[in-house]
């Protein structure tokens, strides 16, 4: 069979390609220079599997697309504390160059603006060493896109030259004590973090090693923690898109982040990453055809982080009252697929309010594939109360994706619901 996604996203990006408004960003010379017609398209999958269509491969610097990668760098290296107490998370809705910061504390008000990316940028570790703290980033976003990534000097060189809005900023933050180092190395740590080099399958793969809670789906490697993740992804709703942010998460819903470059990489979290690059920006800074594909994927692929998912309904797939091997009667409570909290919620209410529960009741979660923290704490509680009401209780738990340890006594666990029944197998 030919392949599905490459088709479709092929057919994404043509059709996206007629639109040839917006305009390249001039302020940093080098990007002045880049081909306006470069269009690529990529999706990473959480297990690994990498598609791309037009130009994937093509090298552009990251640009603000570091900024949630770095800000995950700090947390990581310095603890949620140390970096919030640096820098807030609050949407501004200011351009991302705004020289502002918040009245009381000087604190920048998110890590996506460029005042919040240079203080993010000087939390790095190692202190003080201008270098070492480069060398920490490349590597840490080398991780998240599963292969080394390299500078481009000469947009470097290019962007440096002319940074003098960052400098004013990071000046700023030095008058606030909000940076103990030299501004002007900030600024060149900075813009050196910005020009790191990627293609749109590198972000494709870094929004899936988020999607898949920080360990990167190509080499396995853990990243950063399921914690780090989910801030970066609130922070990425909230303030990913510059000043349209909120217009984005209502007609795209998906966590992104975009560059000045021309990337937008978007994260499905526990599906997969998706990643467009297509130079000319609209007036907000974002990928004019990057944006047109992320409302296409969105809509087409039902992905809108607000959509409404199926009820938990479904979780108890039977509910069958049987006879055992030795006469008594069992309640059997089949329970399936991936269970949460309103999941949980639906087992404990068909318990309470059976008024006639047999003396022997079987909780078989065989075709259950997850059990999050909650719901694994509600269903346990759930047997213990069962027990303190007189009844025997059986798991059947092949995998022990309940980790219920069996007290030798009225909590039992077994490998089917036969041998939870009391006949051979
Ligand atoms: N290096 C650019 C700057 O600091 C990044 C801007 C962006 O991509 O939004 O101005």
């Amino acid at each position: 069979m030919r392949p599905l996604i490459p088709d479709y996203l092929a057919d994404v990006l043509s059709s996206c390609a007629e639109d040839d408004s917006g305009a390249l960003a001039t302020y940093i010379p080098e990007l002045a220079r880049a081909d306006p017609n470069r269009f690529g398209v990529a999706l990473s999958t959480v297990d690994g599997a990498v598609y791309c269509t037009g130009d994937s491969d093509t090298e552009f610097t990251i640009q603000s697309i570091s900024k949630p990668f770095v800000y995950a760098l700090a947390l990581q290296d310095r603890g949620f504390d140390a970096v919030l107490d640096k820098i807030d998370v609050e949407p501004s809705g200011d351009p991302y160059n705004e020289l502002s910061l918040e009245g009381s504390t000087g604190r920048p008000l998110n890590p996506m603006i460029n005042a919040g990316a240079l203080a993010t940028h000087a939390l790095i570790e190692p202190d003080g060493d201008v270098q070492a703290r480069v060398e920490r980033i490349v590597s840490g976003l080398s991780a998240f896109a599963g292969r080394e990534l390299t500078i481009d000097e000469a947009a470097f060189e290019s962007e440096v030259g002319t940074a003098y809005r960052n400098r004013a900023l990071a000046n700023m933050l030095r008058s606030y004590d909000n940076l103990v180092f030299e501004p002007l190395d900030v600024v060149r740590g900075y813009t050196r973090q910005c020009s790191v080099l990627v293609t749109t399958r590198d972000l494709a793969v870094m929004a899936a090693t988020l999607a898949n809670g920080g360990v990167s789906p190509v080499t396995g490697e853990h990243v950063i923690s399921p914690r780090i993740v989910r801030q970066v992804l609130s922070v990425m709703t909230t303030c990913g898109m510059y000043d349209s942010a909120g217009d984005w998460l209502s007609t795209v819903g998906i966590p992104a982040k975009s560059g000045v470059s021309g990337g937008i990489l978007g994260v499905l979290p526990g599906q997969s990453g998706l990643a467009t690059f297509s130079p000319r920006l609209d007036g907000h800074g974002n990928s004019v055809r990057g944006v047109r594909a992320f409302e296409r994927f969105s809509d087409q692929m039902g992905l809108h982080l607000m959509e409404v998912a199926p009820p938990a309904r479904g979780v108890i797939r039977a509910e069958r009252e049987v006879r055992m091997a030795d006469g008594g009667l069992a309640d059997v409570f089949s329970l399936q697929g991936a269970i949460r909290f309103a999941g949980a919620e639906r087992v404990v209410r068909t318990l309470a309010e059976d008024t006639h529960l047999a003396p022997h009741v079987v909780f078989d979660v065989t075709y259950v594939f997850s059990v999050n923290r909650v719901a694994g704490a509600m269903l346990r509680e759930v047997a213990q109360r069962i027990i303190a009401d007189g009844h025997i209780v059986t798991i059947v738990d092949p995998e022990e994706i309940l980790s219920i340890t069996p007290d030798g006594g009225p909590l039992r666990l077994t490998r089917t619901v036969t041998e939870a029944l009391g006949n051979k197998v």
